[in-house]
């Protein structure tokens, strides 16, 4: 029997906000550098946790990533424009990972499934749910069709048990289904909820 884990394949981190996905990301990035894997990460550029091009977990620690800003970015990227144009293809990764995927457009489906069609381990991180508890964009396509699903949870904030959602807090009130997912100007926050404790205002 022929393993989904011979040659190329994808895996996928979910769970809620502080559930540990780019903890997880970082360790199985980490593990493939120690078994001297050429590793490329990235992550969409408006995340700016902690570092212009790292992925950083709420722990504090990083990995070396680039920021993009769509999953057009990440092929260009990886195919090297500068070796392109002199008509060298860049040998690929052995391994690219990708945080906070849910915020990057639907090509980046088609192009986790060609890195892994052409012999790549993909290790997306991202956020299966949004406030709401709604699947998340790209989201579901990519756990469709994953080889490998892990949900993390993180720790409810009201109750301590396992949260699986991520609640959404505007001036310390639970946010409205129709609130706009960008706020200028609002003071916002996030905290991790079980499914009892997870409120979302009609
Ligand atoms: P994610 O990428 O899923 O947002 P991170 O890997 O960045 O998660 O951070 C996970 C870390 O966040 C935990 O190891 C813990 O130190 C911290 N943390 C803070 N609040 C919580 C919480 N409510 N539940 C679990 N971990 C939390």
């Amino acid at each position: 029997l022929r393993s989904p884990y011979h040659g190329g394949h994808l895996e996928v981190i979910v769970g809620p906000m502080f559930s540990g996905k780019s903890e997880e990301l970082i360790r199985r990035v980490t593990r493939a550098v120690i078994a001297r894997q050429r590793v490329q990460v990235y992550k969409p550029a408006l995340d700016d946790r902690y570092h212009a091009a790292a992925v950083a977990s709420h722990a504090g620690r990083t990995v070396d990533a680039v920021a993009v800003r769509s999953a057009a970015d990440i092929r260009a990227h990886l195919s090297g424009e500068g070796a392109l144009l002199r008509g060298e293809p860049l040998p690929l990764p052995d391994v690219v990972g990708i945080d906070e995927v849910q915020f990057l457009d639907g090509e980046v489906v088609p192009l986790a499934l060609d890195l892994a069609d052409q012999g790549v381990r993909v290790i997306l991180a991202g956020l299966d749910l949004d406030f709401r508890a709604e699947p998340f964009g790209c989201m579901p396509g990519l756990l469709a069709r994953a080889e490998s699903v892990e949900k993390l949870t993180a720790i409810c904030t009201v109750c301590g048990a396992p949260a699986t959602r991520s609640q959404r807090l505007i001036g310390g009130q639970p946010a409205r289904f129709d609130d706009p997912v960008v706020l200028v100007g609002a003071l916002e926050s996030y905290e991790a909820r079980c499914r009892v404790h997870h409120v979302v205002l009609d």
